[in-house]
């Protein structure tokens, strides 16, 4: 008694300042239930970087407890365990949702009062589990806490990783696999679709509920404009198109933009079939349930827009009371997606080129530049390297004719608007990463993780966490995959 005393004083140490608001929110919207006890955790990895940021200071409990809090057997005293209902369009088709496999067991507040959700992700059936497990595999959770890692470190909003730890059980899968649970950390797990989840309970008093408290928690400088439903439309469209150009820049493929998978938030979510496209090719799709490329490359703005109009009906009721003048006003702002995509995509482009101030032939020579990595099947990331004058590899493909020619309107262009080499060199340094999350790289260092040895993986994440910056191990990470690991498949619910 005396031992378990201390031990629940200790947790307490930790720094966690729960604030539960979602579990207040009316009883349609979630399901409490806890995390359902694992036979023999064991942690895997823990983010030391994000415990800070987070305030919190684990080395208070002695280790051999540090599983037990990862897989939810011992929780914080003010945690109050739920999961969230939602609904979304999977592919196109609408489906009630909600956290299958996942329980937010409380919002904590760091000390500047960023309210974070802490989530088990793998913890057992939920309510919303459908006919699956509600387990995950270790390896796509070291999957999603390298990859969601590795977006933070590109300086992309995204769900951040906090620990992974084993169960000491199997899930079954094609083959039985070691079960994990993963901790995300997300700003909010409210989506797309927990506001179509809202809409479809034809209730506009739970709708205005959700509402609020979307804009309370993240937006609360809209509570002074005169049509805040509109407002907020506009803002999630900002943040998204600021996510979808992130996810054009390094070549980010999300693979699922289904919309229980896009937050109002603006952070990436779901970090299930997403890969890295190596050479440029705009159709690329990596996911095995793609077939007809819904979420290749260069249809992820289009989908970001498709998405964002899901999330303007779910506002129609909210924006004005005559149903035609908010379908009006609605499809004006969605309609604007178009231009505003492309303004900040230019910018972008811009910025990888190293190019200041606007000229009217920019977007054919960056067009120019993409259609010549398409046709050679050049590398993406490293191209832009090479235009840094970082040699990765014998670059033979670079003494081609038409990249020749390409490159030398490019250096007419640099010299325009008081541009200098330093300052196009050190704009394209914060934009272009030196090295990216590569699949066969991530294989590799995942199949040693499976077979208990974490270096591999350690060394990779080290590196990811400042991909802007050549560090002594970058270059072990650089070289796209031989054209025999090339067939690379990546999978949802796993
Ligand atoms: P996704 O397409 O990966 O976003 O997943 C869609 C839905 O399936 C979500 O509601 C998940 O919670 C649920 N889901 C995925 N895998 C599992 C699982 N193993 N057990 C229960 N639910 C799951
Ligand atoms: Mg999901």
């Amino acid at each position: 008694f005396f031992l378990m005393n201390k031990l629940i004083s200790n947790i307490s140490k930790i720094g966690w300042r729960f604030d539960n608001t979602y579990a207040r929110l009316p009883e349609i919207m979630l399901s409490r239930i806890a995390p359902l006890p694992v036979k023999d955790p064991k942690l895997v990895i823990f983010n030391h970087n994000l415990s800070k940021e987070l305030g919190l200071d684990f080395s208070v409990v002695e280790d051999n407890l540090l599983p037990s809090i990862f897989a939810g057997s011992l929780l914080p005293q003010e945690s109050e365990c739920i999961a969230q209902a939602y609904a979304g369009h999977q592919f196109g088709y609408f489906t009630m949702l909600g956290d299958g496999r996942a329980i937010i067991i409380g919002e904590h507040l760091t000390k500047n009062n960023k309210r974070v959700d802490i989530q088990f992700k793998g913890s057992g059936k939920t309510p919303y589990s459908r006919n699956a497990d509600g387990r995950a595999a270790l390896g796509p959770m070291l999957r999603e806490y390298i990859i969601s890692e590795a977006m933070h470190g590109l300086g992309i909003s995204t769900t951040r990783s906090l620990a992974v730890v084993t169960t000491g059980e199997n899930v079954i899968r094609e083959t039985p696999l070691p079960g994990a649970i993963l901790t995300r950390v997300a700003a909010s797990h409210i989506r797309v679709g927990t506001f179509q989840y809202v809409t479809m309970q034809d209730d506009i008093k739970t709708l205005k509920t959700l509402f609020n408290y979307t804009i309370n928690r993240h937006y609360p400088e809209l509570k002074d404009s005169n049509n805040q439903a509109l407002s907020l439309l506009k803002i999630v469209m900002e943040k998204q198109i600021k996510l979808v150009t992130d996810w054009m820049r390094v070549g980010f493929i999300h693979g699922v933009m289904n919309t229980d998978n896009m937050t109002v938030s603006g952070e990436t979510i779901d970090y299930g079939p997403c890969a890295f496209m190596d050479n440029y090719n705009p159709e690329t799709v990596f996911s095995s349930i793609d077939q007809h490329g819904r979420y290749a490359y260069f249809n992820q703005p289009g989908i970001t827009k498709w998405n964002l109009a899901r999330f303007a009906e779910t506002l129609l009721p909210l924006i004005n009371n005559d149903k035609d003048k908010a379908i009006d006003i609605a499809s004006k702002t969605i309609n604007s997606f178009g231009t505003l995509y492309k303004k900040c995509w230019l910018e972008m482009m811009r910025k990888k080129l190293g190019l200041l101030g606007e000229d009217s032939k920019d977007e054919n020579l960056i067009i120019d530049l993409l259609s010549w990595m398409h046709q050679n099947k050049a590398d993406y990331t490293n191209t832009f390297c090479f235009l840094m004058n970082e040699n990765i590899q014998e670059n033979k493909i670079y003494n081609n004719q038409g990249f020749i020619s390409w490159k030398q309107q490019w250096q007419e262009r640099l010299k325009l608007h008081n541009n200098s080499p330093e300052k196009s060199l050190k704009l394209m340094c914060s934009v272009n990463p030196m090295v990216i999350a590569r699949n066969h790289k991530v294989e590799e260092v995942l199949k040693e993780a499976n077979n208990g040895n974490l270096n591999p993986f350690n060394d990779f994440l080290k590196v990811l966490e400042k991909p802007y910056e050549k560090q002594t191990k970058t270059n072990n990470y650089q070289f796209p995959a031989q054209s025999s690991e090339k067939k690379y498949q990546t999978f949802c619910g796993t």
